[in-house]
């Protein structure tokens, strides 16, 4: 008979699925610190409905959803759910991951029990009308992100996904390094060559803000591989290394400048003045390190508020800023002159749709893009995990939870 339960690492019988799992739950009255929020509690396993299938999850990655749920804002998501009828009154975060595929849902035609896989972060509706008609599914009115907008994500021992957001686990990659890198590399692939005709092409600069992050780390080889010249922007000098390593041609230290924030109005001459001088004087700088004078022709955006104008203003004529973020906060201003007089784009990007996972997915695969797992934590800490996200101070590049993996350096079922 199946055991109600297993405890996270004791890998139950391939394809038996026990009634309940463990998983790390949010609640409502525990809002705020991610490290309080985020706890181990058991919870039943949830039902595979059609064109899905159950994943073992084996690891899985830290991102900014998570620190979102946890402190309940900007969106109160159990409370959102509930309002539209959902049973459940709690949240199980994890935006991606790896696993094996345990059990099999109607209509699911290309994986099987045992299959081991990737998962992407955003699920939509395939028979959206807006799909059928030929809107890319990331800009679906039915597009939803995995883990925050919807519950049961990756830090739980089993999950449910639709089968288009898995994709074959590259068999040389450990669990965590499978599980760890989709989220940014996805979104910075769809970043930077999703916008046409403002794709990478050889000899481009392109800045990259957060270089040392899960984003930015991916973005960083991304545009090497292509061609492009990268260009990071750090807040501490000990991450430039890192970014070197990945192929950036040179780091600005963004902690040398001060005109960070809200845009001064244009009016007020005097705080103008100041805002462009430090303005120009990162723009000076981005060519001082890029070796000549040529300004970015992509700005890879995501910090939002603390940024934006700055990346608007450095941006070459007739490039493109392309965000998908507001990490310090969600009001960017810009000046428009800069905009139009100047020709430039101002694009929002949002996750990746299946080609552009899988292109990340195979880059990865072939050894072409590291994917940069530099903390491994086990399923007990993904609330402290979350809490250095939050903080800033997590080191440079991906964290990846061991959620049923038993031990790091595992590339099968143990
Ligand atoms: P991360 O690993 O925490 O990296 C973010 C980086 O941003 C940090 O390393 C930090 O680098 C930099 N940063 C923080 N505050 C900043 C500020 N005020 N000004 C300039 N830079 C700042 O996070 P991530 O995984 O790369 O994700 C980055 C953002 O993208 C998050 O907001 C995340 O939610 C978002 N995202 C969006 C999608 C989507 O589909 N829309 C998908 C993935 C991620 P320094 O301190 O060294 O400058």
């Amino acid at each position: 008979m199946a055991r109600e339960i297993y405890e996270p690492g004791e890998i139950p019988p391939l394809g038996e699925v026990p009634r309940y799992m463990y998983a790390a739950l949010i609640r409502r009255d525990r809002y705020g610190q991610p490290a309080d929020a985020i706890r181990i509690e058991p919870v039943e396993v949830p039902a595979v409905g059609r064109g899905q299938v159950l994943l073992m999850v084996m690891a899985a990655g830290v991102n900014y959803n998570g620190v979102w749920a946890a402190r309940g804002t900007p969106a109160d998501v159990i409370a959102a759910r509930l309002k539209q009828g959902d049973p459940h009154d709690f949240h199980i975060a994890g935006s991606e991951g790896s696993g094996v595929v345990w059990a099999v849902g109607e209509g699911v035609h290309g994986l099987g029990v045992g299959d081991h896989v990737i998962v992407g972060g955003v699920r939509w509706d395939e028979s959206a009308t807006d799909i059928r008609m030929g809107v890319d599914p990331t800009a679906s009115t039915s597009q939803r992100a995995w883990g925050y907008e919807l519950n049961f994500g990756s830090f739980a021992q089993f999950t449910v996904v639709d089968e288009y957001q898995c994709h074959p686990k590259p068999a040389r990659l450990t669990w965590e390094e499978a599980g760890c890198f989709l989220g940014g590399g996805s979104t910075s692939y769809r970043q930077l060559f999703g916008w046409p005709p403002h794709t990478v092409q050889p000899g481009d600069p392109v800045l990259v803000w957060g270089g040392s992050g899960g984003l930015g780390s991916m973005a960083i080889q991304l545009v090497h591989h292509f061609g492009g010249i990268p260009v990071a922007v750090v807040s501490d000098d000990a991450k430039t290394d890192h970014c070197l390593r990945l192929g950036a041609r040179g780091v600005v230290n963004r902690r040398r400048f001060d005109h960070w924030g809200r845009l001064p109005d244009a009016e007020d001459t005097a705080a103008f003045q100041s805002w462009l001088q430090g303005a120009r004087a990162f723009g000076r700088q981005i060519w001082e390190t890029l070796g000549e004078r040529r300004s970015p022709r992509i700005v890879l955006e995501h910090p939002g508020r603390d940024t934006l104008a700055t990346s608007v203003y450095v941006c070459d004529n007739a490039g493109m800023v392309v965000t998908c973020a507001g990490t310090s906060g969600y009001n960017g201003d810009i000046d428009l002159r800069f905009l139009w007089m100047f020709q430039k784009r101002l694009q929002g990007s949002h996750a990746a749709n299946v080609r552009q996972t899988r292109a990340v997915v195979d880059l990865v695969g072939a050894g072409r893009i590291d994917p940069c797992l530099s903390l491994t934590v086990p399923f007990g800490e993904i609330g402290a995990a979350h809490q250095l996200v939050h903080e800033n101070r997590h080191p440079s590049g991906n964290t990846a939870v061991l959620v049923n993996a038993p031990e790091p350096g595992l590339t099968e079922l143990p």
